[in-house]
């Protein structure tokens, strides 16, 4: 089994040399820090809107390194952030908005695949979310009976569902690598291997030299920690993922999955599983959830626990699988900001703007992100720069060794409420009432 590697997905088409490392000082109008989805597709929009502009992007690694390239590969229609903050912000008909807006990215994000000719294994499967215990059923309120859900996937002690038929299979790096190169197509600059180090108006300033523009747009997600002046603004979240070997076609008519839904349980300590175009599980969860100091791991290496652990939830969701091989192990960091809200925001007194903190749910919200900050950049008041994440304001994380203790003590409780509810509980455990609002969920 090959544990890191940056990821599963990077390794099936083969890591990119990074290329167009900056050589030097440069101007430019527009400059990008991050060469992932937020970064990309803000190129890309903004560069549709106007192809005039010079626009740079600057990455540490090579596009899509990050979570981009790493992730459950899910485009959802999840909401990026906590219902009740946008709600209380931006009342009932905002948080309605948002959620169409996201919901219609889903879409946006397909319908640029095929324009550009990406060829991503993108599948418009819909999502199954399993409930496993009488409490998970509870807070998931589904429409399927336990026989309706082994009509899709036969879950091990699945007494309920949901199914969104709202939401795509992605393989993440063909998604990233094709709208890099859709990017660069148009003309746009990505500098990789190159590092920021500090971000001020009008400059961003890296180890090869600075790029100084009027508009610079701060797109690093899970890594925002590691610039100079940002440690404490979004917490970066470890998720980890395990992918099989193919299975055989009698394993698959032992669990079913015809249909490759996305699977998600809704267990606190919740697990994202997609069935892979070529016929593998991939199932992801936390593991280990944060690394002190805001530290990220190395080149996508996991722990061996937390191998274990996701191989012993998917025995759990299927025992015929117990023993199955798996080829492939690593995780990857995303942000989350202090309320579990993202945002996105453009000071035009600055120049200086961001987007980012999606907790888990970026894979869409990076797309719908673009067109915001492209608006914002614009100066274009719209429907997008209106939905309530616009200019949303976080307060900053604890400083540690508080933000270690506190993540790792809210995730000790969401375990302990996790084997209540699998105990027997008919209803959500007090503790995970407790952990939410310790949290700020
Ligand atoms: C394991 C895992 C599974 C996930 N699964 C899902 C899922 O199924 N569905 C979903 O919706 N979301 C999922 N997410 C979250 C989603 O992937 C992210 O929210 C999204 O990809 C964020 O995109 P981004 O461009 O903002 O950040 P990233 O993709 O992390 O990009 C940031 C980029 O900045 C670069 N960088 C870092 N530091 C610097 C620097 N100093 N200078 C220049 N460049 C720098 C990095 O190399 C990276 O390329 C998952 C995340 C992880 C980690």
């Amino acid at each position: 089994m090959r544990n890191g590697g940056v990821s599963f997905w990077w390794q099936q088409v083969g890591l990119p040399v990074p290329a167009d490392r900056l050589d030097g000082d440069v101007t430019c109008d527009v400059a990008i820090v991050g060469a992932g989805l937020t970064g990309l597709w803000t190129a890309y929009y903004l560069h549709e809107a106007d192809p005039s502009l010079d626009i740079r992007v600057v990455e540490a690694e090579f596009a899509g390194f990050g979570a981009s390239g790493r992730n459950g590969g899910w485009l959802s229609s999840e909401l990026p952030g906590s219902a009740r903050a946008y709600a209380d912000v931006a009342g009932e008909a905002g948080l309605a908005a948002m959620r169409d807006a996201v919901r219609g990215s889903v879409h946006e994000v397909i319908d640029v695949a095929d324009r550009e000719g990406i060829e991503a294994d993108i599948r418009l499967s819909g999502v199954l979310y399993v409930a496993r215990s009488q409490a998970q059923a509870d807070r998931l309120g589904g429409e399927l009976s336990a026989a309706q859900v082994a009509e899709r996937v036969r879950v091990a002690g699945a007494v309920a569902g949901h199914y969104d038929p709202g939401c795509a299979r992605v393989h993440p790096a063909k998604l990233v690598s094709g709208v890099a190169r859709a990017v660069r197509g148009r003309g746009v600059r990505i500098h990789e291997g190159t590092r920021a180090v500090r971000i001020e108006p009008g400059a961003v300033v890296t180890d090869r030299g600075t790029v100084r523009a009027p508009t610079v747009l701060r797109c690093l997600e899970g890594f925002t920690a590691g610039l100079a002046g940002h440690r404490r603004e979004w917490l970066p979240m470890n998720s980890a993922i395990i992918a099989t070997a193919p299975l055989t076609a009698a394993q698959w008519d032992e669990i079913g999955w015809a249909g490759e839904e996305l699977l998600g349980d809704e267990a606190h300590a919740y697990c994202y599983a997609q069935r892979t175009a070529d016929g593998r599980i991939a199932m992801g969860g936390r593991g280990v959830p944060y690394r002190f100091g805001s530290r990220t791991d190395v080149d996508g290496r996991t722990q061996d626990w937390t191998i274990e652990s996701l191989r012993s939830t998917l025995a759990s969701l299927f025992p015929s699988l117990a023993g199955v091989t798996i080829d492939h192990a690593w995780c990857g960091v995303l942000g989350v900001p202090r309320d579990w809200s993202a945002s996105v925001a453009y000071d035009s007194s600055t120049g200086l703007g961001h987007a980012g903190g999606y907790v888990g749910s970026g894979l869409t919200a990076t797309n719908l992100a673009g067109r915001t900050l492209r608006d914002l950049v614009l100066g274009r008041d719209s429907d997008l720069t209106a939905l309530p994440w616009t200019g949303h304001v976080v307060r900053r994380w604890e400083p540690e060794p508080l933000r270690w203790a506190g993540v790792h003590t809210l995730y000790r409780l969401y375990r302990a409420a996790d084997r209540r509810e699998d105990a027997g509980l008919a209803r959500t455990s007090r503790v995970a009432r407790i952990a939410n609002r310790v949290a700020g969920r």
